[in-house]
């Protein structure tokens, strides 16, 4: 059992708020000020997590009243879903990335049409009929972990943005999610990085739709541009505070360039994206983790192309690589 509860210094508390998938929490951040409490990436809304959260406002005194915002680093369900709730309850602004906004409504808002759109591209990308439809059942699951649905306030990057008592810069950083920022107190060399960097996870690097059209690409340049900056402390969306910031960023552009290699080398036996992830990833993962690896597949493969390395066809609807 987690202790869901670390309190890092006299004005920062860090909250494992429990998610049901295997990544098990996702770290929300109290920052305190001197007028009252700032929240930043709140967690999925579930009722293990409503209860919680309940416990640390009641045993921290951090009343509702007193939440003067909530600020998301991006707008995944794991980060995003409980923000309405917390709205609800203080009224406080929620900030997201004009971009996070605009994913928010493709994904959730009135006459979504993400789903549809993602099945069309996993079928694109080879996945099976019977597989497809345990793609769609899954994908309508979502909803009520990231309901109440907050009103957005929008978040300028590189602006001066205010967090409990201090100023933060919050950089673009896109590629595991568009629109993706970190926060950076520049003087104090400290980043709440959400899931631009972890440590020893890697971050998923998926292909949506309409945002990015080479995510990869974007994630591989904003990870060179943050491992440049100076940070003593950096405190990620999942596992534990770490020092290594730099040195980690360099470590997983490095696991991407072996995993396109990879790729690259598999091509003639896995010449979809779907069989190519069936073959690095194998049969075993469940629906949420096939949805998430055939995404990331799919968003090297696009990078390969676009680096020339290998070659899009399509066949009968299939999208196909080859060699060059
Ligand atoms: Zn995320
Ligand atoms: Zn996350």
């Amino acid at each position: 059992m987690i202790k869901p509860i670390h309190i890092i210094n006299e004005t920062i508390l860090q909250v494992k708020v429990p998610l049901p998938f295997p990544l098990r929490w996702v770290n929300g951040y109290v920052v305190r000020s001197r007028s009252g409490w700032t929240l930043i990436d709140p967690g999925l809304h579930t009722p293990e997590a409503e209860e919680l959260w309940n416990r640390v406002m009641e045993e921290h005194d951090l009343p509702p009243t007193a939440l003067e915002s909530i600020v998301l680093t991006h707008h995944h369900p794991d980060h995003y879903g409980l923000s309405g709730w917390f709205q609800e309850r203080s009224g406080a602004p929620v900030h997201l990335s004009a971009v996070g906004r605009e994913q928010t409504k493709a994904l959730w808002g009135e006459g979504e049409t993400m789903s549809a759109k993602l099945l069309e591209l996993f079928r694109a990308h080879g996945m099976d009929e019977p597989t497809l439809e345990q793609m769609a059942e899954h994908m309508k699951g979502f909803l009520p972990q990231v309901s109440p649905q907050p009103q957005l306030t929008t978040i300028e990057p590189d602006q001066p943005f205010r967090i409990g008592d201090r100023t933060y810069r919050p950089i673009v950083t896109p590629g595991h999610a568009a629109g993706h920022l970190c926060f950076y107190d520049e003087e104090r060399s400290e980043l709440f990085c959400g899931d631009h960097v972890l440590p020893q996870i890697t971050p998923n690097v998926g292909y949506l739709p309409g945002f990015d059209d080479n995510p990869l690409r974007s994630y591989l340049r904003s990870l060179d541009d943050v491992s440049r900056l100076a940070v003593d402390v950096a405190y990620p969306g999942h596992r534990e505070p770490f020092r290594t910031f730099g040195e980690r960023a360099r470590e997983i552009v490095r696991h991407h360039e072996e995993r396109l290699a990879a790729m690259e080398a598999k091509l003639d036996s896995a010449p979809t994206s779907y069989a190519m992830c069936r073959a690095l990833f194998g049969d075993r993962l469940s629906i949420h983790q096939l949805r998430f690896a055939l995404s990331e597949t799919i968003a090297h493969l696009i990078h390969l192309r676009d680096e020339g390395r290998i070659r899009e066809t399509s066949d009968g609807g299939t999208i196909r690589y080859v060699r060059k």
